[in-house]
């Protein structure tokens, strides 16, 4: 016996077992997907000889046109897929076929549930891929052999589903995979020609090789060998015009070249002419993928020049945060043998990047425009990652905002977030700031003492709880021309919100207190940088400010948690001179006493804003103290 020829059984991959078994159990209402998902591989494998032939043109032996047969046997109760693509060789069936080599699986696997609802759900977002014959097959033979080897070298892997497969060399003349399902009782509906020619139409239509099934044949003048015709259109989708593509044509497509299960939100197809040519088709998916913040997450393009497809995952034609936009460009400048390196980046690649850049904006807007309640589920899923935008792409800065979405005070739902420009459509009279909070989370800002100003005067506040958003507003300077400003941050100036009698009254005041802020100064010494009457107030007795040039909390947060020394930053303690505690104060002559309520204050303002106390023991013994001489 031959090394080629040996028999061998194999174990799946422990995630391959649990895929399976999910699959089987939670897919059975959508059963029929596996044809789409089996003959999207055998048009990757197209794909992939034609790429390696560029170089290789021998691969092609003899160059019989490429294609993928449909076979049916319904007296054996069998299905067959047969290509003449690029193959697996034995090393690549056992590795491809065995295991799922996707960074991340065990957790994705870990986060199933077992309510199979739930897990059908899921799985979508793995995709299901080759596995997915199991669905309808309690057996499933593949028979291949990779271009370029001797036929002797053919490999037939078989399995049942179970917990293993078996390997074995064969004589394999015609190059490609053959992929013979043994139809489980009860699916021998998946023989049937007609049922298969609907089923090739409705999800592979879009695919761009002649996909062919037997010639029904009747009678007795039935031929001897088989008649094959091609029942979809085999032209590569993004070459055809747009008028005659039909929506459910763009979503399997979408399918296919995404391996997401449901459908994209939207896509934008594009066909460019002039100094540059090339197609483009992009996609917003539906949701996100389960490893969306991965670092090695698949990202990019499908590349194809020329037609003929060169890579997938082609990064270099989108930024980072508009990884998650799927798709496909096809150019006609790119050399056919570009390569990663050649596409680092130049003058084509660079037009290319900023163009399919807006154009991916673009589908963005249009979306949100026309379909908000749509854009708000784009938003859940990657509003995070769009908002990674205004620090990675300046050029486009102003386009990117007008797509973020916020909480606010004036939106009581807080279903579809507020956008800057429903913000300034709605500023009032003499308002032409944008004002915005930001903090650990919706309940704590939201009630925030920065906001009583706000409230008083009817003004609206962006309330923004990301992790990311005060990074993000550090690059983020105005909007239609208005600036922002943080609310908790520097001496806030109202302009002309506040009249100028506002004004003056809060002059007097500042001039009066004088003597109470050096007081209050001196109690907290070095924890604050300055002591002054606030106007932000109308319920609170005091607030924390943070230096205008100052990290706040969030920004701290990440850099502590990312190891990262975080520069030493007082806050300014702004009290508000009509609140009683701060006339108790005022009027409080015992030093000692005083300097328990100032801290106290302090301490308060401080959890207000969400910060931790450094001495939380001394908050509670000053209180308690308090506490008993009030009831004394
Ligand atoms: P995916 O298509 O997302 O890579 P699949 O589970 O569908 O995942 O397929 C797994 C792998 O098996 C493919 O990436 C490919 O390497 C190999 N494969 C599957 N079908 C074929 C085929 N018809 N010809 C060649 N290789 C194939
Ligand atoms: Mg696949």
């Amino acid at each position: 016996m031959t090394a080629a020829t040996q028999k061998e059984t194999r174990g799946f991959q422990t995630e391959v077992k649990q895929l399976l078994h999910l699959m089987i159990h939670s897919l059975y209402s959508n059963k029929e997907i596996f044809l789409r998902e089996l003959v999207s591989n055998a048009a990757d494998a197209a794909d992939k000889l034609r790429f390696e032939a560029l170089t290789r043109p021998e691969l092609l032996e003899g160059g019989a046109p490429l294609r993928i047969r449909i076979e049916a046997d319904p007296a054996a109760r069998t299905l067959t897929i047969d290509d003449n693509g690029i193959g697996l060789s034995r090393e690549e069936a056992i590795a491809h076929l065995g295991t799922i080599a996707k960074s991340g699986t065990a957790e994705f696997l870990k986060n199933l549930s077992g309510d199979q609802k739930k897990d059908a759900n899921l799985i979508g977002q793995f995709g299901v891929g080759f596995y997915s014959a199991f669905i309808v097959a309690d057996q499933v033979d593949v028979y291949s052999r990779r271009a370029g080897l001797p036929a002797s070298e053919g490999v037939h892997w078989s399995s049942r589903g179970e917990g293993e497969f078996e390997i074995e060399g064969i004589d394999k003349p015609e190059r490609g995979t053959r992929i013979v399902l043994h139809l489980k009782e009860g699916e021998e509906g998946f023989a049937d020609g007609w049922k298969l020619r609907g089923l090739v139409k409705k999800y592979s239509d879009h695919i761009g090789l002649p996909i062919e099934l037997q010639k029904e044949q009747h009678g007795e003048d039935k031929p001897e060998a088989p008649e094959w015709e091609a029942v979809n259109k085999a032209n590569a989708l993004w070459t055809r015009p747009k008028t005659e593509i039909t929506d459910e044509e763009y979503k399997e497509f979408y399918k296919h070249i995404s391996h997401d299960f449901s459908d994209p939100l939207a896509w934008s197809h594009n066909k460019v002419e002039g100094k540059l040519e090339y197609t483009s088709l992009l996609y917003t998916p539906g949701r996100a993928p389960f490893d969306l913040y991965q670092r090695d997450a698949a990202k990019g393009l499908k590349l194809y020049v020329q037609r003929v497809f060169i890579m997938d995952q082609a990064e270099q034609f989108l930024p980072l945060y508009l990884r998650f936009i799927k798709g496909v460009v096809d150019s006609n400048d790119l050399p056919l043998n570009v390569s990663r390196e050649i596409l680092q980046s130049g003058p084509v690649i660079d037009s290319m990047k900023s163009a399919l850049t807006k154009r991916s904006l673009d589908m963005l807007e249009k979306l949100a425009k026309d379909r908000p309640e749509d854009y708000a589920g784009f938003w859940k899923n990657f509003g995070q990652v769009l908002k990674e935008g205004p620090a990675e792409d300046f050029g486009n800065r102003e386009k990117i905002a007008g797509l973020l979405r916020f909480a606010s005070t004036h939106d009581a739902s807080g279903e579809q977030g507020v956008a800057l420009a429903d913000y300034v459509g709605r500023m009032v009279e003499g308002q032409d700031k944008i004002y915005y909070l930001t903090g650990e989370s919706h309940l704590q800002v939201k009630d925030s003492p920065h906001l009583e100003v706000f409230r008083k005067k009817g003004i609206e506040v962006l309330l923004m709880t990301d992790r990311i958003d005060e990074w993000l507003m550090s690059y983020l300077h105005e909007f239609d021309g208005k600036s922002f400003v943080d609310v908790a941050r520097g001496d806030l100036d109202l302009g002309t919100l506040d009249t100028e009698e506002e004004k003056k009254a809060q002059e007097e005041t500042a001039k009066a207190k004088e003597a109470l802020a050096i007081r209050i100064k001196t109690a907290l010494g070095e924890d604050v940088a300055e002591v002054r009457v606030s106007h932000r107030l109308t319920d609170s007795p005091a607030i924390l400010a943070i230096g205008e040039q100052d990290l706040g909390l969030q920004m701290r947060q990440i850099l502590e948690a990312s190891g990262q020394k975080v520069p030493e930053s007082k806050p300014v303690f702004e009290f508000n001179p009509d609140h009683p505690l701060i006339e108790k104060l005022d009027a409080e002559p015992d030093l000692d006493r005083f300097d328990d309520l100032a801290r106290v204050l302090f301490d308060q303002a401080a959890l207000a804003a969400g910060d931790g106390l450094k001495d939380p023991a001394a908050y509670v013994r000053r209180l308690n103290k308090l506490l008993l001489e009030l009831s004394a």
